[in-house]
């Protein structure tokens, strides 16, 4: 019964992530993704960390929702909550149900120190989407309390219970005694069923710390563990090895455009780590300043590590220069392109012919029923 109902959540799923797609590449500078802060406090305290307190209170619910309801306005189609740690927020099933009933992606971010049996139960009603499991060790030291020994039973409960999808991220360059404790959590985690991405670790402008020669190892034996999907990409893709190797990326950052960082307090951000700009509250940001902000050229972008801003910069790139990006992503050391089935479907279904060629009748008939069932004619 729990693999019918895994099967179609995930089904679902799938469904929002093709709208997202095509939303993303039918309108330019509309939001895609936002990250929205609904608790700034923390229940840890990792030393690396800026994006916590030990006191702010929960921002209140109808708050969140009118925040939500904001953001799809502006034509967000998937919303994470981090914090802080969002799990302390006593209504966190309340807002992941408000996300999903207006019909968009929800994830959440956390530490899972909080998690039980009664909230992965009330998460799964109310219908998340993703769970991220952030971890940084085994056991606690002097930089991280993120770590996997102490989450064993929760591990379980998920494993068994949750019908959402489970991410263990796995961050390196944080300074962490033992680096290698990654690849045990990874093919821990692996075995429990779960999904494993890697994360590189940031200064306070977003930019990459500079990792080991431990942190390097780790990181490439964790690359060729890598399972091929889309997702994978932005974790452990170009970005990355472009980081890791010293070298700037050259990409446009659309933060505060079709990603939107959206703190406790109701402004607009361009990420965690790029606070106060443009610093826009909410209910004003408009479509103009996101066409505004997406023009703007941030000198923090060569050396940035956010991950999730890459992501849909790598959406961006696939609407404006869609043959050039696949190449870029999925060619592998011998130069060939090999794209994954869905990417191949949806290549085939909303993308231009190479070579100015004319799309079949049939694959015509199947785009127009394609965008009108998501919506979108
Ligand atoms: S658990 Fe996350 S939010 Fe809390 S202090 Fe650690 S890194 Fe920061
Ligand atoms: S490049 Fe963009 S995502 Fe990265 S730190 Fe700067 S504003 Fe944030």
């Amino acid at each position: 019964m729990l693999a019918l109902r895994r099967r179609l959540a995930a089904v679902s799923r799938r469904w929002r992530e093709a709208r997202l797609f095509a939303h993303a590449m039918t309108r330019p500078y509309a939001p895609v993704v936002a990250h929205l802060i609904p608790i700034r406090r923390c229940n840890l305290a990792c030393t690396y960390c800026n994006e916590f307190d030990d006191h702010s209170p929960p921002v209140p619910l109808s708050l969140l929702q009118a925040r939500v309801d904001r953001l799809a306005a502006l034509g967000v189609r998937a919303i994470t909550l981090s914090g802080g740690e969002p799990l302390l927020h006593p209504h966190i099933a309340e807002i992941v149900a408000h996300i999903r009933g207006r019909g968009l992606l929800a994830s959440l971010i956390t530490n899972g120190y909080l998690l039980s049996q009664r909230l992965i139960e009330a998460l799964n009603d109310a219908g998340l989407d993703y769970l991220q499991l952030s971890v940084d060790n085994l056991a606690p030291d002097g930089v991280s309390m993120k770590s996997w020994r102490p989450l064993q039973p929760k591990l379980r409960w998920l494993s068994r219970q949750a019908r959402f999808a489970v991410n263990v991220n796995l961050v390196l360059g944080i300074g962490s005694p033992r680096p290698e404790d990654a690849l045990t959590i990874a093919e821990q985690a692996r075995a429990l069923g779960f999904h494993v991405t890697v994360g590189l670790a940031h200064d306070g402008w977003g930019r990459l710390r500079p990792l080991t020669d431990r942190e390097r190892a780790v990181h490439a034996r964790l690359t060729a563990l890598r399972r091929a999907s889309f997702a994978d990409f932005a974790s452990y893709g170009q970005f990355q090895q472009n980081l890791i190797a010293g070298r700037p990326n050259d990409w446009h950052c659309p933060a505060g455009a079709l990603y939107l960082y959206v703190c406790e307090r109701g402004l607009v951000h361009y990420c965690s780590q790029q606070r106060g700009r443009p610093g826009i509250p909410l209910e004003n940001y408009s479509l103009e300043d996101c066409r505004r902000e997406y023009h703007r050229t941030k000198p923090c972008a060569p050396f940035c590590t956010i991950s999730c801003v890459h992501q849909t910069a790598m959406l961006d790139q696939l609407r404006r220069q869609p043959l050039q990006a696949f190449e870029r992503w999925f060619s592998n050391s011998d130069g060939c392109t090999r794209l994954p089935v869905g990417v191949r479907v949806l290549k085939a279904l909303f993308l231009p012919p190479s070579l100015g060629g004319k799309r079949p009748r049939l694959t015509r008939f199947f785009t127009r029923l394609a965008l009108r069932a998501l919506g979108l004619r």
